[in-house]
Protein backbone atom coordinates (compact mmCIF):
# COMPACT_ATOMS: atom_id res chain seq x y z
CA UNK A 1 0.00 0.00 0.00
CA UNK A 2 1.43 3.39 -0.89
CA UNK A 3 1.40 6.24 1.59
CA UNK A 4 -0.77 8.35 -0.72
CA UNK A 5 -3.48 5.70 -0.86
CA UNK A 6 -3.27 5.12 2.86
CA UNK A 7 -3.82 8.82 3.62
CA UNK A 8 -6.75 9.19 1.22
CA UNK A 9 -8.41 6.15 2.71
CA UNK A 10 -7.77 7.37 6.23
CA UNK A 11 -9.19 10.82 5.41
CA UNK A 12 -12.39 9.31 4.04
CA UNK A 13 -12.86 7.04 7.05
CA UNK A 14 -11.99 9.76 9.56
CA UNK A 15 -14.57 12.04 7.92
CA UNK A 16 -17.23 9.54 9.08
CA UNK A 17 -20.69 8.70 7.68
CA UNK A 18 -19.11 5.64 6.09
CA UNK A 19 -21.30 2.80 4.83
CA UNK A 20 -19.53 -0.54 4.44
CA UNK A 21 -20.33 -3.04 1.69
CA UNK A 22 -18.53 -6.28 2.52
CA UNK A 23 -18.05 -9.53 0.66
CA UNK A 24 -16.48 -12.96 0.94
CA UNK A 25 -12.92 -11.61 0.95
CA UNK A 26 -13.50 -10.23 4.44
CA UNK A 27 -14.18 -13.71 5.79
CA UNK A 28 -11.43 -15.69 4.06
CA UNK A 29 -9.06 -14.89 6.94
CA UNK A 30 -11.61 -16.62 9.19
CA UNK A 31 -11.22 -19.79 7.13
CA UNK A 32 -14.39 -19.43 5.06
CA UNK A 33 -13.59 -20.07 1.40
CA UNK A 34 -14.13 -17.28 -1.12
CA UNK A 35 -15.63 -19.14 -4.01
CA UNK A 36 -15.43 -16.17 -6.34
CA UNK A 37 -12.00 -14.97 -5.26
CA UNK A 38 -8.54 -15.98 -6.38
CA UNK A 39 -9.04 -19.55 -5.14
CA UNK A 40 -12.46 -19.81 -6.79
CA UNK A 41 -11.22 -22.44 -9.21
CA UNK A 42 -11.08 -24.79 -6.22
CA UNK A 43 -14.83 -24.77 -5.91
CA UNK A 44 -16.05 -28.33 -6.00
CA UNK A 45 -19.71 -27.91 -6.78
CA UNK A 46 -21.72 -25.69 -9.05
CA UNK A 47 -23.88 -23.52 -6.76
CA UNK A 48 -27.32 -24.84 -5.99
CA UNK A 49 -29.90 -22.72 -7.78
CA UNK A 50 -33.23 -21.83 -6.26
CA UNK A 51 -35.00 -23.55 -9.16
CA UNK A 52 -33.09 -26.82 -8.67
CA UNK A 53 -33.66 -26.68 -4.91
CA UNK A 54 -37.42 -26.25 -5.02
CA UNK A 55 -37.79 -28.50 -8.08
CA UNK A 56 -36.28 -31.70 -6.76
CA UNK A 57 -36.47 -33.57 -3.44
CA UNK A 58 -33.17 -35.30 -4.23
CA UNK A 59 -31.47 -31.92 -4.87
CA UNK A 60 -32.70 -30.80 -1.43
CA UNK A 61 -31.51 -34.01 0.19
CA UNK A 62 -28.02 -33.57 -1.30
CA UNK A 63 -27.95 -29.90 -0.42
CA UNK A 64 -28.75 -30.64 3.21
CA UNK A 65 -26.18 -33.44 3.42
CA UNK A 66 -23.40 -31.09 2.21
CA UNK A 67 -24.76 -28.18 4.20
CA UNK A 68 -24.93 -30.24 7.40
CA UNK A 69 -21.17 -30.76 7.17
CA UNK A 70 -20.24 -27.40 5.63
CA UNK A 71 -22.10 -25.47 8.30
CA UNK A 72 -19.89 -26.90 10.99
CA UNK A 73 -17.00 -25.11 9.31
CA UNK A 74 -18.97 -21.85 9.32
CA UNK A 75 -20.33 -22.12 12.86
CA UNK A 76 -16.78 -22.87 14.03
CA UNK A 77 -15.45 -19.72 12.28
CA UNK A 78 -14.59 -16.71 14.40
CA UNK A 79 -14.42 -13.03 13.41
CA UNK A 80 -10.98 -11.92 12.24
CA UNK A 81 -9.04 -8.66 12.66
CA UNK A 82 -10.95 -7.13 9.73
CA UNK A 83 -14.39 -7.82 11.26
CA UNK A 84 -13.20 -6.53 14.62
CA UNK A 85 -11.85 -3.33 13.03
CA UNK A 86 -15.16 -2.68 11.26
CA UNK A 87 -17.05 -3.21 14.53
CA UNK A 88 -14.69 -0.79 16.28
CA UNK A 89 -15.13 1.83 13.53
CA UNK A 90 -18.87 1.42 14.00
CA UNK A 91 -18.57 1.80 17.76
CA UNK A 92 -16.50 4.96 17.29
CA UNK A 93 -19.16 6.40 14.98
CA UNK A 94 -17.12 6.48 11.75
CA UNK A 95 -19.20 3.68 10.21
CA UNK A 96 -22.93 4.33 10.18
CA UNK A 97 -24.09 1.08 8.64
CA UNK A 98 -22.96 -2.20 7.13
CA UNK A 99 -24.32 -4.03 4.12
CA UNK A 100 -22.84 -7.50 3.83
CA UNK A 101 -23.05 -10.03 1.05
CA UNK A 102 -21.83 -12.66 3.54
CA UNK A 103 -24.17 -15.10 5.23
CA UNK A 104 -21.76 -16.10 8.02
CA UNK A 105 -22.85 -13.62 10.72
CA UNK A 106 -19.24 -12.69 11.51
CA UNK A 107 -19.81 -8.89 11.49
CA UNK A 108 -22.39 -9.36 14.25
CA UNK A 109 -20.18 -11.88 16.06
CA UNK A 110 -17.48 -9.18 16.15
CA UNK A 111 -19.94 -6.83 17.84
CA UNK A 112 -21.14 -4.72 14.89
CA UNK A 113 -24.74 -3.52 14.89
CA UNK A 114 -26.88 -2.16 12.05
CA UNK A 115 -25.85 -4.96 9.70
CA UNK A 116 -28.04 -5.58 6.65
CA UNK A 117 -27.49 -9.12 5.41
CA UNK A 118 -28.11 -8.59 1.71
CA UNK A 119 -28.19 -12.30 0.94
CA UNK A 120 -29.70 -13.40 4.25
CA UNK A 121 -28.01 -15.38 6.99
CA UNK A 122 -27.19 -19.02 7.59
CA UNK A 123 -28.36 -18.77 11.19
CA UNK A 124 -32.00 -19.25 10.13
CA UNK A 125 -33.93 -21.66 7.94
CA UNK A 126 -37.34 -20.94 6.46
CA UNK A 127 -40.14 -23.28 5.40
CA UNK A 128 -41.23 -22.33 1.88
CA UNK A 129 -44.61 -23.99 2.45
CA UNK A 130 -45.78 -22.28 5.64
CA UNK A 131 -43.20 -19.50 6.14
CA UNK A 132 -42.13 -20.59 9.63
CA UNK A 133 -38.53 -19.89 10.57
CA UNK A 134 -36.29 -22.04 12.71
CA UNK A 135 -32.81 -21.43 14.02
CA UNK A 136 -29.88 -23.22 12.45
CA UNK A 137 -28.95 -24.62 15.87
CA UNK A 138 -32.41 -26.15 16.20
CA UNK A 139 -32.50 -27.79 12.76
CA UNK A 140 -28.90 -28.89 13.20
CA UNK A 141 -29.89 -30.75 16.37
CA UNK A 142 -32.80 -32.40 14.53
CA UNK A 143 -30.53 -33.38 11.61
CA UNK A 144 -28.00 -34.83 14.05
CA UNK A 145 -30.72 -36.90 15.71
CA UNK A 146 -31.92 -38.16 12.31
CA UNK A 147 -28.36 -38.95 11.19
CA UNK A 148 -26.54 -40.14 14.29
CA UNK A 149 -23.61 -41.72 12.46
CA UNK A 150 -23.42 -39.61 9.28
CA UNK A 151 -20.94 -36.96 10.46
CA UNK A 152 -18.55 -39.37 12.10
CA UNK A 153 -18.65 -41.73 9.13
CA UNK A 154 -17.97 -38.96 6.59
CA UNK A 155 -15.28 -37.34 8.73
CA UNK A 156 -13.46 -40.64 8.95
CA UNK A 157 -13.23 -40.64 5.15
CA UNK A 158 -12.92 -36.85 4.61
CA UNK A 159 -11.25 -35.35 7.69
CA UNK A 160 -11.44 -31.75 6.39
CA UNK A 161 -15.22 -31.97 6.16
CA UNK A 162 -15.15 -30.21 2.82
CA UNK A 163 -14.22 -33.04 0.51
CA UNK A 164 -16.42 -34.47 -2.19
CA UNK A 165 -19.07 -36.80 -0.79
CA UNK A 166 -19.82 -39.95 -2.73
CA UNK A 167 -23.33 -40.59 -4.00
CA UNK A 168 -23.63 -43.42 -1.48
CA UNK A 169 -22.75 -41.07 1.37
CA UNK A 170 -25.18 -38.42 0.11
CA UNK A 171 -27.98 -40.93 -0.36
CA UNK A 172 -27.57 -42.16 3.22
CA UNK A 173 -28.39 -38.69 4.60
CA UNK A 174 -31.90 -38.19 5.97
CA UNK A 175 -33.14 -34.58 5.72
CA UNK A 176 -35.80 -33.37 8.15
CA UNK A 177 -39.04 -31.55 7.41
CA UNK A 178 -40.61 -28.38 8.76
CA UNK A 179 -41.28 -28.59 12.50
CA UNK A 180 -44.70 -27.02 12.04
CA UNK A 181 -46.22 -28.31 8.78
CA UNK A 182 -43.96 -31.25 7.94
CA UNK A 183 -43.10 -29.98 4.42
CA UNK A 184 -39.64 -30.90 3.17
CA UNK A 185 -39.35 -27.46 1.48
CA UNK A 186 -37.07 -26.21 4.22
CA UNK A 187 -34.40 -23.82 2.96
CA UNK A 188 -31.66 -21.78 4.60
CA UNK A 189 -32.86 -18.18 4.85
CA UNK A 190 -30.26 -17.10 2.30
CA UNK A 191 -30.70 -15.88 -1.26
CA UNK A 192 -29.77 -18.67 -3.66
CA UNK A 193 -28.48 -18.19 -7.17
CA UNK A 194 -31.50 -17.63 -9.39
CA UNK A 195 -33.40 -15.97 -6.56
CA UNK A 196 -33.93 -12.23 -6.04
CA UNK A 197 -33.08 -10.27 -2.92
CA UNK A 198 -36.38 -9.16 -1.31
CA UNK A 199 -37.35 -5.71 -2.65
CA UNK A 200 -37.67 -4.07 0.78
CA UNK A 201 -34.15 -5.17 1.68
CA UNK A 202 -32.74 -3.74 -1.57
CA UNK A 203 -34.54 -0.44 -0.92
CA UNK A 204 -33.12 -0.30 2.62
CA UNK A 205 -29.63 -0.75 1.18
CA UNK A 206 -30.14 2.02 -1.40
CA UNK A 207 -31.33 4.32 1.40
CA UNK A 208 -28.25 3.46 3.45
CA UNK A 209 -25.96 4.13 0.46
CA UNK A 210 -27.70 7.48 -0.11
CA UNK A 211 -27.01 8.42 3.52
CA UNK A 212 -23.28 7.71 3.14
CA UNK A 213 -20.46 10.24 2.80
CA UNK A 214 -18.29 7.34 1.61
CA UNK A 215 -19.12 3.84 0.38
CA UNK A 216 -16.39 1.52 1.63
CA UNK A 217 -16.18 -1.80 -0.23
CA UNK A 218 -14.36 -4.54 1.69
CA UNK A 219 -13.37 -7.86 0.19
CA UNK A 220 -15.71 -8.07 -2.75
CA UNK A 221 -14.78 -8.45 -6.39
CA UNK A 222 -18.26 -7.06 -7.14
CA UNK A 223 -18.73 -9.82 -9.68
CA UNK A 224 -22.50 -9.88 -9.40
CA UNK A 225 -24.89 -6.99 -9.88
CA UNK A 226 -26.32 -7.63 -6.42
CA UNK A 227 -23.41 -5.65 -4.91
CA UNK A 228 -22.15 -3.70 -7.92
CA UNK A 229 -25.43 -1.77 -8.25
CA UNK A 230 -24.77 -0.02 -4.92
CA UNK A 231 -21.31 1.04 -6.07
CA UNK A 232 -22.79 2.40 -9.30
CA UNK A 233 -25.50 4.19 -7.32
CA UNK A 234 -22.96 5.85 -5.02
CA UNK A 235 -20.71 6.88 -7.93
CA UNK A 236 -23.65 8.34 -9.85
CA UNK A 237 -24.49 10.48 -6.83
CA UNK A 238 -20.91 11.69 -6.56
CA UNK A 239 -20.33 9.78 -3.31
CA UNK A 240 -16.69 8.64 -3.04
CA UNK A 241 -16.18 4.89 -3.29
CA UNK A 242 -13.18 3.36 -1.50
CA UNK A 243 -12.31 -0.27 -2.20
CA UNK A 244 -10.01 -2.58 -0.26
CA UNK A 245 -9.74 -5.95 -1.97
CA UNK A 246 -7.07 -8.39 -3.00
CA UNK A 247 -7.25 -8.43 -6.77
CA UNK A 248 -9.25 -6.40 -9.28
CA UNK A 249 -12.95 -5.65 -8.84
CA UNK A 250 -15.65 -4.60 -11.27
CA UNK A 251 -15.99 -1.40 -9.25
CA UNK A 252 -12.38 -0.28 -9.75
CA UNK A 253 -13.18 2.20 -12.57
CA UNK A 254 -15.64 3.94 -10.22
CA UNK A 255 -13.41 4.01 -7.14
CA UNK A 256 -11.83 7.14 -5.70
CA UNK A 257 -9.41 4.98 -3.70
CA UNK A 258 -8.42 1.37 -4.35
CA UNK A 259 -6.14 -0.54 -2.02
CA UNK A 260 -5.03 -4.02 -3.10
CA UNK A 261 -3.87 -5.52 0.19
CA UNK A 262 -5.03 -7.94 2.90
CA UNK A 263 -8.03 -6.61 4.86
CA UNK A 264 -6.61 -7.99 8.09
CA UNK A 265 -3.74 -5.50 7.72
CA UNK A 266 -5.43 -2.46 6.18
CA UNK A 267 -8.47 -2.28 8.49
CA UNK A 268 -6.71 -2.50 11.88
CA UNK A 269 -4.24 0.15 10.61
CA UNK A 270 -7.18 2.57 10.19
CA UNK A 271 -7.82 2.41 13.95
CA UNK A 272 -4.47 3.84 14.96
ZN1 LIG B 1 -43.74 -25.41 7.26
Amino acid sequence: MTLALDLRLRDLVDAGEVVVLSGAGLSTESGIPDYRGPSGALRRHAPMTYQAFVGSPSARQRYWARSYLGCRQITAARPNAGHRAVAELHRRGSVRGIITQNVDGLHQAAGARDVVELHGGLDLVVCLACGMRESRASIDARLRAANPTFGARVERVNPDGDAELTDTELDAFRPVGCRYCGSDLVKPDVVFFGESVPRARVEACYALVESAATLFVLGSSLTVMSGLRFVRHAAKRGTPVAIVNQGPTRGDPLASVKVDAPLGEVLPALLT
